[in-house]
């Protein structure tokens, strides 16, 4: 199995060292994980109220600190990874950031509608006054932009809106898990089973079921993470994780080197 989405506490919201988290995935015997710390929200010009990324000036140590994890003697091989935020005013700013950026692999994820950061527990409060209907709209609408933005190579947590368990009925949520494999599918991009909205109050993963069936009918790619924020929680939910999709009948997971996508058995 695989984890490739591991953060680092440069985000100022994990715990735990590179080395820790690396060693917890030998420990259950993963055969690769990737770290994909949130990228510096600072060099697309954007300084949120809670740091929730790396300093611009911390990102060359991180750089450096996970290819040294990577050089190292390990049963686990460890790819560089970055999760990047998509906004939309920043396409081109990010398209200039990433050209030649050393990553293996870049997460888009969608953590902002305009500045409010819906992810972060201390903002969740304002679901509670929000038109959901609108916020999922907004949200999915985001997607789809950072889906055909040509500037990742996996989409994050593709249905995180759900986090804090504000849902819409099925029949409502059903036009955007369509469109999501479409537009997924269009563009050749991968998503995750990202296994952290088992813990979250969503109770379950992101994708769900019936989008992660739709992705599979349409043939796009999955991979597989925890986004861990402490190394107790790599590979958190991967013996369900990994049944499901072999229910849903995927038999692979994407990996990536230097930004290029090849699978491996799942
Ligand atoms: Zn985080
Ligand atoms: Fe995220
Ligand atoms: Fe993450
Ligand atoms: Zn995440």
């Amino acid at each position: 199995m695989i984890d490739y989405h591991m953060h680092t506490p440069l985000c100022h919201h994990a715990l735990g060292e590179p080395a820790e988290y690396l060693a917890e995935a030998c420990r259950q015997g993963l055969l690769e994980i990737g770290f994909a710390d949130h990228y510096p929200l600072g060099l697309l010009g954007i300084e949120p109220k809670n740091k929730v990324s790396m300093d611009p000036e911390e990102l060359p140590g991180y750089i450096s600190e996970i290819r040294a994890l990577g050089e190292g003697q390990n049963r686990v091989r460890v790819k560089l990874g970055a999760e990047v935020d998509y906004l939309p005013e920043k396409e081109k700013a990010l398209a200039r950031l990433l050209d030649g950026a050393p990553f293996d692999f870049v997460i888009g994820s969608v953590h902002f509608i305009g500045d409010w950061d819906f992810t972060h527990p201390r903002h969740a409060e304002k679901y509670e006054s929000a038109d959901l209907p609108q916020i999922y709209r907004r949200y999915f609408e985001l997607i789809w932009q950072a889906c055909s933005s040509g500037l990742f190579d996996i989409i994050g947590h593709i249905d995180v809106i759900k986090k804090f368990g504000h849902r819409l009925p099925d029949r409502e949520m059903e036009p955007f898990w369509k469109e999501t494999a479409r537009v997924l599918k269009k563009n050749d991009i991968c998503f995750e089973l990202n296994t952290a909205g088992r813990a979250a109050p969503a109770g379950e993963f992101y994708p769900g079921r019936p989008l992660l069936e739709l992705c599979r009918e349409e043939g796009v790619p999955v991979t597989l993470g925890s986004d861990a924020h402490a190394p107790e929680q790599v590979g958190r939910y991967f013996d369900e994780a990994r049944a499901l999709l072999r229910e849903v009948g995927y038999r692979e997971l994407a990996v990536f080197t230097k930004r290029r996508r090849s699978s491996i058995p799942l």
